[in-house]
């Protein structure tokens, strides 16, 4: 392959970025089934003076072969597609997410920094008032990147090639982590489990949106967060000739649903309990002997979730038992809290100050009402005497993030890559305790 043309200005920058941008915007996939958009990040990556990670050399034991198997069973959308992306796509073997490792021409320490890739299952606007739609790079496949995760990824490639342009006067060792399924907080928890993560000194993820300003944020904070799948089982009956041989469990599901709502507070800090996918499938004239949904609980504090999960517990085996019927919780998905390190994020702070941005643009800490599935990586670098921190690169969000019109001010996206290039460039030759 031919390398790619070096550019020699901000202008050049942002206009690759915003071509990435609209490049993976056209094509959301959901998470673990990021087949092409895996296949386009290997290929602009193999044109970089870098190592990736992919495929069978990225995940030991992972997925379970039936897992894999459905997996590749769902890479069906290939037309028209050239044989270089076709051929990257068969070597994924089923597998997506990518890690790029350059390494710096002298000794220094390991940075990490992680972007996810994954879109999600909304279809995207067509008002006219829609930029995608209006400009004409919005996708048609009915996935949609809403939350900025192609912007994340025109980021994290424009950073692979500044810090790969400058490798030889590097130090230290960049892992660039290319993450799928964030959105289903299922794929930061896998890739804390990679090998590299153990070695990064410091480490940084970074998301676009948030709150509509132009805030850089040094130090977001996310709500730990448990999914579960509840299910009920009781005895069906006629409901006219002998409903008292039934066991409703659709009443049960009902019980336990108002009952979790109404679950304390916490005095520690903020709490969500949410409820989803309510069924029974039962006709009106027969007791329901199934009925289930989908739970999903959130707390500032790992501890906080944990009360929470304790307690839903408690309700729905009570719901369970008041209608004399069989309750089951089954573990979908969780997310952790992550204590950001606060050297990083006066790090972040002054890099945001060295690259012009305004003091009143920078604020040091925010708590997000959504989860994110990144603080396993970080708590893995934390616990292994790394520091991390999660950057807000704060831009208006149109509609809001997972809504149909979601957008952002694609000029920040230079500012995102300009800003992790510096604390790259300004942490590198420091000590520990002197950045
Ligand atoms: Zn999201
Ligand atoms: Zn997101």
């Amino acid at each position: 392959m031919n390398p790619l043309p070096a550019w020699t200005d901000d202008d050049q920058m942002l206009a690759e970025l915003k071509s990435l941008r609209r490049m993976f915007h056209q094509r959301p996939e959901i998470g673990f089934h990021e087949f092409w958009t895996t296949a386009k990040i290997c290929e602009y990556l193999s044109r970089l003076n870098c190592t990736l990670f992919y495929g069978d050399r990225l995940y030991e034991n992972f997925p379970e072969p039936a897992l894999l198997s459905q997996w590749k069973d769902n890479i069906t959308d290939r037309v028209g597609e050239d044989e270089h992306t076709l051929n990257w796509i068969d070597q994924l073997n089923g597998r997506t997410g990518v890690v790029a490792w350059i390494e710096g021409g002298k000794p220094g320490p390991t940075f990490g920094f992680r972007f996810d890739i994954d879109g999600l299952p909304i279809a995207e606007s067509t008002e006219k008032t829609h930029r995608p739609f209006s400009q004409g790079f919005h996708a048609i496949n009915g996935n949609m990147h809403a939350c900025g995760h192609d912007g994340h990824m025109a980021m994290g490639l424009v950073l692979a090639r500044l810090l790969a342009e400058q490798a030889p006067r590097l130090n230290g060792n960049y892992y660039l982590f290319f993450q799928p399924a964030e959105e289903t907080i299922f794929g930061g928890k896998i890739f804390s489990k990679l090998p590299f993560v153990k070695g990064i000194d410091y480490f940084f993820a970074i998301h676009i949106g948030l709150i509509p300003s132009r805030d850089v944020i040094c130090g977001l904070s996310f709500l730990a967060d448990k999914r579960y799948q509840v299910s009920f089982r009781g005895r069906s009956a006629h409901a006219g000739a002998e409903p008292e041989a039934g066991r409703n469990a659709l009443l049960a599901a009902c019980v336990a649903v108002t009952q979790l709502y109404a679950l304390s507070r916490h005095s520690q800090g903020a709490s969500r309990i949410n409820v989803g996918q309510f069924s029974a499938d039962n006709a009106a004239n027969i007791i329901a002997d199934k009925a289930q949904f989908e739970l999903d609980l959130r707390g500032e504090t790992n501890a906080i979730c944990d009360y929470l999960d304790r307690r839903a517990g408690e309700m729905i085996r009570g719901a369970a038992q008041m209608h004399a019927v069989e309750a089951d919780m089954t573990f979908v998905a969780d997310a952790e809290t992550a204590v950001n390190s606060p050297e990083l994020m006066q790090a972040v702070k002054n890099a945001c100050l060295d690259i012009g941005i305004e003091e009143e643009e920078i604020v040091e800490s925010f708590l997000v009402s959504g989860s994110e599935d990144a603080t396993f990586i970080m708590n893995e670098v934390l616990r292994n005497g790394g520091l991390a921190t999660y950057i807000g690169l704060c831009s208006p969000t149109y509609g809001g993030h997972h809504n149909e019109t979601f957008d952002f001010d694609e000029d920040l996206l230079a500012r995102g890559v300009r800003l992790l290039y510096q604390l790259a460039d300004t942490i590198m030759d420091k000590p520990r305790g002197k950045i």
